[in-house]
Parts: structure tokens; C-alpha cells; sequence
């Protein structure tokens, strides 16, 4: 065996770009087969309305000792810590008063805080089927407040759907400290992600060779009795390419390895394939809406962003405290099917700083009401009229019950509308990223199982990397996918006989 191996890389996201990265430090040759035309994954922007936005994350999960953090300071990636009032509309459309909802917030996340602290300490006793939102109505139940607001506590607690993908009824509260994330502020990647991935993609794109649109379809890995004689592995590609390597690295969505564990030959050891099984996939979807202004911050509620990005000025008091969020909670004014949740979030991306901030909404849609939408638009041009229609129809409820609405003002027609749809993207895994739901038994085992793919590497050359395989308090996240990238290449060059 040569002591620097021919790798392929399979998939060009953030962990297949870092594993290359440290590979290539390393002298190793590095050959990428990427299913699409582009690099970056799920890490990928477009121009809605004028403005380059992410479509997949645009969050940085914990600043500290993070290292997609450094890279967007090393590349003067704007990040925001946003400020400003989180307004929520109740299940009859109207605005809840501020002191209820801070009130709310302050429950919701105080619970959150608590739930984290009893799953990590008390996992081994709760039972799979306990979820998040049974805590949540049991700390309801014991406390002092109103009945109108244990209803708004409740309502509001259905939020967290935003962060997993899935609803709170689903997410495990036996395993919910495996969705805690790195210390620190979480901070809004106001000048998107483009420059984070330039910088995590510039030694593979120099150096490395990557072949785009090659979709593997099989990877045949034979066990190597005889360490010193490595039999190569064979990949092939949807256009009946093949190539081969003498390792290979497996970055693949957890999605994509769900329904596609027969591409491996021999098949995974058993306990490899129970881990893939057993892992949820989330459905976080998001939908951007431009105006021709932000007309949701009005005279009554100015804010120093709106002054960046439109060149007005206002001193008054409220100009501190723009609108931020605003929930929709369990909306009754939306037609929806009976029993789906249809709770919605949006945000303001008129808050960020100049000159990032545009007169858009992002919604952050989850669980079946993200599929819903996506069912309805996956088969439309999105430049097409229909497309454009719907989407409006879909969110109108909800942007309408904005301060500053007024449904005779062309400034609140949108002029753009756009929403991801990566629940029909076979490359993403058909969904976002893996979450832990009820039902799991043993899940910061599976995700350790996956992390080490059950001895694989050592006996086939085979190595896996990518969010799902991440270190726990970065699984799901793009900090996460770099490092498990890394892991994998230093795996690789220790097996090897590689300093790294
Ligand atoms: C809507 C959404 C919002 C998110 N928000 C955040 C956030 O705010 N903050 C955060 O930190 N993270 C967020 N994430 C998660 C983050 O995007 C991922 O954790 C990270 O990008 C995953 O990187 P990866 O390398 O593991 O996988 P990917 O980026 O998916 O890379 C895998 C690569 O493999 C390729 N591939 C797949 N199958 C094949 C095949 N058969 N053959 C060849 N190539 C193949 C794919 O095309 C892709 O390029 C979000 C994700 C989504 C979808």
C-alpha cells in the first residue's frame, strides 16, 4: 500500500470540502464525485428580488471556539446578533400584548434550558416516547400563571419546530440534549454563507479533482484481510462511470443513506444500517418574501436598520426596538387541514445591518406544513405566475396581520417570492438535517455508531463524514459538518501512516 492513498470524496458540502482540505494538506491525492453542477451542498445561495440570500443555513450556532465563526471573521463575513421585539399574533390573528409575550419567551426558553439539563441527566430513565412538548405542558401545569397564558406558553412553545424541522410532539425528550449547540450567541449570517464557503472550498477547488454531476450509485468496498495489501474500492456514478480509490470518504446526507444503504456492497454491518435507520430527518424549508419596502416597520415602530437600508432617520425612542420575529401561533384565520400544526416564524432581514438589510421576510416553515407548501410548488417554474401565486396566497394571512399593513399600498405587494424545496432534492437527503424524535432508544449511540461507521474504515477503507456524524453540540449544523470532515481525513492519515 502507497503511504499517500488516491481518496474519493463523495459530495462536495462542507465536510467533503474540510476532509479534502486536511487531505490535500497532507500531500494525499483527493478526487471528489459530486451529484450536482456546484460545490457547497446543502450551502447554497440565490438572488431573490435582487438579494443574494442562503436557502439552506444562515445561522452560526455558538461563537465560541467555533470555527465557521473564525472563517467569517477571516473573511469579513457579516454576522449580526440581532436585536429587537419578538411580536406574536395569536390563534385569532391579533397582536398579543409585549409584557405576555416577553413573558412567554422567557418561559419558553427557561423551559428549554431546564429540558436540556433533565435529558442530559436523567436520559436513562425517560421513556422513548416522551417528547419535548410533554414537558413543556407539565411545567405548564404546575405553574402559577393564568389560563389564557399557560395557552400562550403552549402555543408558543410550538416554535421549536423552526429549529429542528419536525414538531416539538416529535422531538425526543430523552435524547433533546443531543440538539444543544456550542456555547456562545448564535449570530445571523447577515452577507450569507458565500464567503464562509469560498474560504472552506479554496484547497479542493485548487487542488483537488473534482468531477461534478456524478451521482454514486454504488460503492463496492471488499473487507481487507490482508492489511498490507489494501484492495482498491470501486465507485460508480448514475452515468455508469467508475472510478477507483483506496479510501473513500461518505458524505452523503443522512437522508440519501436512508434510502439508498444497497448501494454498498457487501452490505453495512448490521449495526451501521440499525444507526442510519434510526435517526430522524428533519423538514426545515424556508420561504423569502421581498416588498418594495419594509412596510412592517412603521412610524409607531422605526429602528435604526430601517434607517441603513432606506436613508430615513428617526430618533424616537421605539427606534431602538425594531420588530425582529413574529410567530404566528396555531393561526385559525389560515385555511389548513384539521390536526396540522400551521404555526409559522418570520423574520426581518430589514434589521440587518448595512448593507445587508433588504425589505424581506423569511419565513421558516416545518414539519407538514413544510411539505404541504413544497408538495404545491415542486413541479412550477418558479419564474411562473402560479408559483408566484400560490406562495402569496399561502403567506398573505400571516404578513397581513403586520403592523404598518394596508392592503391598498403597492408597498405590500410582494415583488419576489421564493421557497426551498429540499424535501424533493434527492442530494439533500429529501429533507434538512437529522433531528432526534421520539421513539429513539439509543440515539447518542447511533450517532456514534455512525461517527465510527462500525469499523468500516479500518477493514474496507471506508469513511464517513457529514452533519449526522458530528460531534454532539455541532450534529445538524454546518459547524459540524467541517468538523466531522476533519475527523474523517485525520482518521484516514493516522490508519495510513500519515502524520496530520
Ligand atoms: C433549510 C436549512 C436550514 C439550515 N440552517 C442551518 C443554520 O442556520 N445553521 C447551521 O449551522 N446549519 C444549518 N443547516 C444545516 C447545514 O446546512 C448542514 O448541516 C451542512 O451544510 C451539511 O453539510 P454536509 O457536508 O454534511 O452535507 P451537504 O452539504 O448536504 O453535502 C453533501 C454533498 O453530497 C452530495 N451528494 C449527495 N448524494 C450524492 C451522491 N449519490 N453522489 C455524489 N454526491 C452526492 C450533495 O450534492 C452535497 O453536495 C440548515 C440546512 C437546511 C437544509
Amino acid at each position: 500500500m502507497s503511504t499517500k492513498p488516491h481518496v474519493g470524496i463523495i459530495g462536495a458540502g462542507f465536510s467533503g470540502l474540510s476532509c479534502a482540505d486536511v487531505l490535500l494538506q497532507n500531500g494525499v491525492q483527493v478526487t471528489i464525485l459530486e451529484a450536482r453542477d456546484r460545490i457547497g451542498g446543502r450551502v447554497h445561495q440565490r438572488e431573490v428580488g435582487g438579494h443574494l440570500v442562503d436557502l439552506g443555513p444562515n445561522w452560526i450556532h455558538g461563537a465560541e471556539a467555533n470555527p465557521i465563526m473564525h472563517i467569517a471573521d477571516a473573511t469579513q463575513t457579516v454576522t449580526h446578533d440581532p436585536e429587537g421585539r419578538n411580536i406574536a399574533i395569536s390563534r385569532t390573528g391579533h397582536l398579543v400584548g409585549e409584557d405576555s409575550v416577553n413573558k412567554a419567551w422567557e418561559f419558553l426558553w427557561g423551559t428549554i434550558e431546564q429540558a436540556f439539563e433533565y435529558s442530559s441527566q436523567h436520559g436513562d430513565r425517560i421513556p422513548p416516547e416522551q417528547s419535548l412538548y410533554d414537558f413543556f405542558q407539565e411545567k405548564v401545569k404546575q405553574s402559577t400563571f393564568s389560563g389564557e397564558e399557560k395557552q400562550l406558553f403552549l402555543d408558543l412553545c410550538k416554535i421549536w419546530g423552526i429549529y429542528t424541522g419536525d414538531p416539538i410532539e416529535r422531538q425526543s425528550l430523552k435524547f433533546f440534549f443531543l440538539e444543544e449547540v456550542i456555547d456562545g450567541a448564535n449570530y445571523f449570517v447577515a452577507s450569507t454563507y458565500k464567503r464562509i464557503l469560498e474560504y472552506v472550498s479554496r484547497a479542493a477547488v485548487s487542488q483537488a479533482d473534482i468531477r461534478f454531476n456524478q451521482a454514486v450509485v454504488s460503492i463496492d468496498a471488499p473487507p481487507r484481510d490482508n492489511k498490507q495489501h489494501r484492495d482498491r474500492i470501486t465507485v460508480t456514478t448514475s452515468t455508469g462511470e467508475r472510478y477507483s480509490f483506496d479510501e473513500v470518504v461518505v458524505t452523503c446526507p443522512l437522508g440519501w443513506l436512508q434510502q439508498n444503504t444497497e448501494a454498498f456492497s457487501p452490505a453495512l454491518p448490521h449495526r451501521l444500517l440499525e444507526a442510519i435507520r434510526s435517526i430522524s430527518y428533519g423538514r426545515l424549508e424556508k420561504v423569502y418574501v421581498t416588498f418594495p419596502r419594509a412596510f412592517w416597520h412603521t412610524d409607531s415602530t422605526p429602528n435604526t436598520s430601517y434607517q441603513h437600508a432606506y436613508g430615513e432617520t428617526n430618533e424616537s425612542n421605539s427606534a431602538q426596538n425594531p420588530m425582529y420575529t413574529t410567530s404566528f401561533l396555531e393561526p385559525s384565520y389560515a385555511d389548513h387541514p384539521a390536526g396540522l400544526e400551521w404555526t409559522q416564524e418570520c423574520f426581518s432581514l430589514a434589521i440587518l445591518p448595512t448593507p445587508c438589510a433588504h425589505p424581506t421576510l423569511l419565513f421558516y416553515t416545518y414539519g407538514p406544513c413544510s411539505t404541504h407548501i413544497v408538495e404545491q410548488i415542486a413541479s412550477l417554474d418558479p419564474s411562473s405566475s402560479e408559483y408566484r401565486n400560490i406562495l402569496v396566497n399561502f403567506f398573505e394571512p400571516f404578513y397581513s396581520r403586520l403592523e404598518g399593513y394596508d392592503v391598498t399600498s403597492p408597498d405590500c405587494i410582494p415583488t419576489a417570492v421564493m421557497a426551498t424545496r429540499w424535501q424533493k432534492d434527492p442530494y439533500a437527503g429529501n429533507g434538512s438535517y437529522c433531528n432526534f424524535q421520539v421513539g429513539l432508544a439509543q440515539a447518542d449511540k447511533d450517532i456514534e455508531v455512525l461517527r465510527s461507521g462500525a469499523g468500516v474504515g479500518a477493514e474496507r477503507g471506508l469513511w464517513f463524514a457529514g452533519e449526522h456524524t458530528a460531534p454532539f453540540k455541532s450534529l445538524g449544523t454546518t459547524t459540524g459538518a467541517y468538523l466531522s470532515g476533519e475527523r474523517a481525513a485525520a482518521r484516514i492519515c493516522e490508519t495510513v501512516g500519515i502524520n496530520s
